[in-house]
């Protein structure tokens, strides 16, 4: 028939349109901001610091490595090394971020930072509402406004944070199986030196008694 396709596509504009004023998926404005849209699972603003368990400075997975401060293209991270050092999520002693500041106001939310990180450290966040009259400190996020625990990580990007929990997972498992390996063969060449000792002491000629002197005469 001639103009079929024209119909059709006419029916389908149609369909479309009428269907976005009751179709309740497909309304795409909200009433911000009073009314927010749900983030999607990989949407990303600016970046966050990771802890584990509840207290966030004991638990901040960070170690100061400072690859991301150097990787960050536009230069927003500062870091400061501490000078002593705390056990990582592995038991092992690590230093931490003494200082660990990210301008904001420069970050351009290009997630190199995470990428590059070996730690699973430094994660996306989906807030976006941050801003400040206070255009110098407000938008310098310091450590402790920038960590977050992983309960919050595994809400915000639950696939993401269930990888990064089966990386952390098989990294102590592999920390764990070295450090017992170690211990076991610690106890092994201890027990090799006590039965050499033995064997030493069994074999060892019997000296002759010491010739006393006299007692000297009344
Ligand atoms: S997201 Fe990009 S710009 Fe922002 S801190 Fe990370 S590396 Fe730097
Ligand atoms: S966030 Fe990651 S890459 Fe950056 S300093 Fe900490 S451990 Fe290193």
């Amino acid at each position: 028939m001639l103009g079929e396709q024209i119909i059709k596509g006419m029916a389908v504009t149609a369909r479309n349109f009428f269907g976005s004023y009751v179709s309740k998926e497909r309304l795409t404005t909200v009433q911000y901001p009073e009314e927010h849209l749900v983030p999607k699972e990989n949407t990303r603003q600016f970046p966050f610091l990771v802890y584990d368990g509840d207290d966030w400075e004991k638990g901040l997975r960070c170690v100061a490595c400072q690859i991301c401060e150097k990787e960050c293209p536009p230069k927003c991270i500062y870091i400061v090394k501490s000078k002593d050092k705390k056990p990582d999520y592995k038991g092992q002693l690590q230093v931490y971020p003494a200082t660990f500041d990210i301008d904001i106001s420069v970050c351009m939310s290009c997630q190199i930072c995470v990428e590059v990180c070996p730690f699973e450290s430094i994660k996306m966040d989906t807030k976006f509402e941050l801003s400040t009259d206070d255009r110098f400190g407000g938008l310098l996020i310091s450590k402790d406004k920038l960590a977050k625990p992983n309960t919050y990580y595994q809400k915000l990007h639950p696939q993401d944070a269930a990888d990064s929990d089966a990386v952390i997972a098989a990294e102590k498992a592999k920390a764990e199986a070295k450090a017992k390996a170690a211990a076991e063969a610690k106890v092994k060449a201890d027990a090799e030196t006590k039965a050499k000792t033995a064997a030493a002491v069994a074999t060892a000629p019997i000296a002759a008694p010491a010739l006393t002197t006299p007692p000297p005469a009344k």
